[in-house]
C-alpha cells in the first residue's frame, strides 16, 4: 500500500478490541505474574538533577547539564537511563559514551527521518513487512535511550509510527499466509517468523508480552525474535515471573522458537568491571561477568526452544576497536550469546554525532575477525532499504592506474568497494554484489551511489551492468585503435 494510502490513525489511539482482549484474560493470564520493578529511571535532564542531588552517580557535571539545557538536545532524544546503567557508566569509558547526552549532537541534525524508508513497507499501522520476518512495534521506549539509537524517530513520535495491535497483525498474517497458499499472493513468501521490536519489549509487562506472543504463536509462525537491550540496560528484569511466563508460552506453543535478539554494544555491559574500570581475571586467565547478566543469560540459555544473537552497530568512542569487538564476540560465544550482525551507525537525524565511516568500520570489524574461531565471528552490514548488505571487502587502488583514464582510471586509482546484499526481500537479487569506487569519508550506502560501477540492486543484467560498461567501453575502444 503506498504510503500516501495509509489508513490515518493517531499515534496511541489504536484499538483495544476489549472483547478478545479479556478472553485471553479469563483463560491465560491468571497464571501470568508481573513483578514490580524498580529500574529508576531517568528520563531528562531535570530528573537527572534531582537524582544527582539524591546522591546518584553522576555522569554529568553542573556545567555540562547547562550546556545540555542549552542546546536543545532534548529535542532530538532526552537524556534516558536505568540508575543501574548509569551506575555502570561511571566505571566505564564506554557506555558513559553510550549513554551520555552531549551539546555536539546538535550541531549537525541531517540524516534520514524515516531511516531506510520503513514506512513505505507498512501495510498496517506497527507492523513493516519486508521480508519472509515482519516486525512489530510493540512499544514506545526503553529503559534506558542509546544515543545513536535508530528507532529515535519511533520513540519521539517524529514520524508518526505507531504501536501494534496483536489483533489487527494475527489477522493481517493469517490473510497473508492463506492468500500466499492459495496462489492469489506471489511476489512474496509466506510470513514465518516476527521481529518484535520498539523500543525494547521487555519493558512490557509479563502479560502484555505474553499476548504479542501468543497471538504471533496463534497466526502460525514458527520464530518469534524479541529485540531487547534490557539484558545491559536493567538485567533483573529476566526473573522468576518472566521466566514463569516463557514457560507457559513454550508450554502452549511447544514447536515455536523465541530468539532473544540482544544488543550489547561493549564488553562492559556483561563482564564484571571493577569501580577502577579493570576487569577480574579468573585462574585460567578469563575476565569474570557481570553476574546479573550471567544468571540472565544462563536461564534463558537453559531453554531449548531459546537462542540467543547479538547484534550492534560499531559506534565512535564506543567500540570502535578490534580488540574490544574481539574480546565481545568471544566472551558472548562463551555466555552462549551468537555473534549475529555489527552494523554500521544508521543514518538517523543527527548520526553524523556518532557513525564512522563506513570503510573505517569495516575495517575495525575485518580486524576484529582474526584469531577468532569460526564459530565466534560475525558479519559487518548496512541494513538499507535494498536489505541487509554486507560490506564484504575493500580493495586498495593503484595511483599508477590512473594513466587508464576515465572513470575506470580514477576507480582502479582509489580503490574498490564491494558490498553484497545478504539478505534482500527481492528473491533474484539475493547474494548478488555492489561494486563502487571507494570513498573513504562516506557514511552511508548513499555516499556511493554516484560512484557506484555494478549494482546487484538493478535486478536486470543490462542495468546492473550499465555503469561498469560504460566506464570500460572508451578504455577498450582506445585499445582497439
Ligand atoms: S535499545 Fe535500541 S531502540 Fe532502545 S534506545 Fe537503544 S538503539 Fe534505540
Amino acid at each position: 500500500m503506498p504510503l500516501d494510502s495509509q489508513p490515518v490513525r493517531i499515534a496511541g489511539s489504536r484499538p483495544k478490541q476489549k472483547s478478545r482482549s479479556r478472553r485471553h484474560k479469563d483463560n491465560l493470564y491468571g497464571q501470568i505474574q508481573e513483578t514490580k520493578f524498580n529500574r529508576y529511571v531517568l528520563h531528562d535532564i531535570a530528573r537527572y538533577r534531582q537524582y544527582l542531588a539524591e546522591g546518584g552517580a553522576s555522569v554529568y557535571s553542573e556545567a555540562e547539564l547547562k550546556a545540555l539545557e542549552a542546546s536543545g538536545v532534548s529535542n532530538r532524544l532526552p537524556p534516558r537511563a536505568t540508575g543501574y546503567y548509569l551506575d555502570l557508566a561511571k566505571r566505564s569509558e564506554a557506555v558513559n559514551n553510550l549513554i551520555k547526552a552531549r551539546p555536539e549532537e546538535m550541531d549537525d541534525l541531517s540524516g534520514e527521518a524515516d531511516p531506510s524508508n520503513q514506512l513505505k513497507y507498512s501495510p498496517i499501522p506497527g507492523l513493516l513487512h519486508k521480508y519472509e520476518l515482519v516486525l512489530l512495534y510493540v512499544v514506545r521506549t526503553c529503559s534506558s535511550w542509546c544515543r545513536y539509537c535508530y528507532r529515535s524517530d519511533f520513540l519521539t513520535g517524529k514520524t508518526g509510527k505507531d504501536t501494534a495491535s496483536i489483533h489487527e497483525i494475527a489477522d493481517y498474517i493469517t490473510t497473508h499466509n492463506a492468500k500466499v497458499a492459495s496462489g492469489e499472493i506471489t511476489d512474496k513468501p509466506r510470513i514465518r517468523e516476527a521481529l518484535l521490536s520498539g523500543g525494547d519489549p521487555m519493558v512490557l509487562s509479563n502479560r502484555n508480552l505474553f499476548d504479542y506472543l501468543h497471538g504471533l504463536a496463534e497466526a502460525g509462525l514458527d520464530i518469534i525474535r524479541i529485540g531487547t537491550k534490557e539484558m545491559a540496560f536493567y538485567p533483573e528484569r529476566f526473573d522468576d515471573n518472566f521466566f514463569a511466563m516463557l514457560d507457559l508460552f513454550h508450554e502452549l506453543h511447544p514447536d515455536v522458537m523465541i530468539a532473544f535478539m540482544v544488543h550489547f554494544t561493549h564488553p562492559d555491559e556483561f563482564l564484571h568491571v571493577e569501580a577502577d574500570g579493570r576487569y577480574v581475571y579468573n585462574q585460567h586467565g578469563r575476565p569474570k561477568r557481570n553476574p546479573l547478566v550471567q544468571e540472565a543469560a544462563s536461564r534463558l540459555r537453559a531453554r531449548s526452544f531459546v537462542t540467543l544473537e547479538n547484534q550492534t552497530p560499531i559506534i565512535d568512542s564506543v567500540n570502535d576497536d578490534p580488540n574490544v569487538l574481539r574480546l565481545m564476540q568471544r566472551e558472548l560465544k562463551r555466555m552462549g550469546v551468537n555473534n549475529h550482525y555489527f552494523f554500521q551507525c544508521r543514518e538517523i537525524e543527527g548520526h553524523k554525532a556518532f557513525a564512522l565511516p563506513v570503510e573505517t568500520a569495516w575495517k575495525i570489524h575485518a580486524q576484529s575477525q582474526h584469531n577468532l574461531s569460526g564459530i565466534e565471528r560475525s558479519r559487518f552490514a548496512l541494513s538499507t532499504e535494498a536489505g541487509k548488505t554486507e560490506v564484504v571487502g575493500v580493495i586498495e587502488g593503484r595511483e599508477e592506474l590512473r594513466a587508464l583514464g576515465g572513470e575506470l582510471g580514477d576507480a582502479l586509482a582509489e580503490g574498490l568497494v564491494i558490498f553484497r546484499l545478504h539478505r534482500t526481500p527481492v528473491e533474484n537479487l539475493q547474494g548478488d554484489l555492489i561494486i563502487a569506487r571507494r570513498n573513504k569519508n562516506a557514511l552511508w550506502i548513499t555516499g556511493y551511489e554516484d560512484r557506484i560501477l555494478y549494482d546487484g540492486r538493478k535486478g536486470a543484467n543490462e542495468k546492473k551492468w550499465g555503469q561498469l560498461m560504460a566506464t570500460l567501453l572508451p578504455v577498450l575502444s582506445q585499445a582497439a585503435e
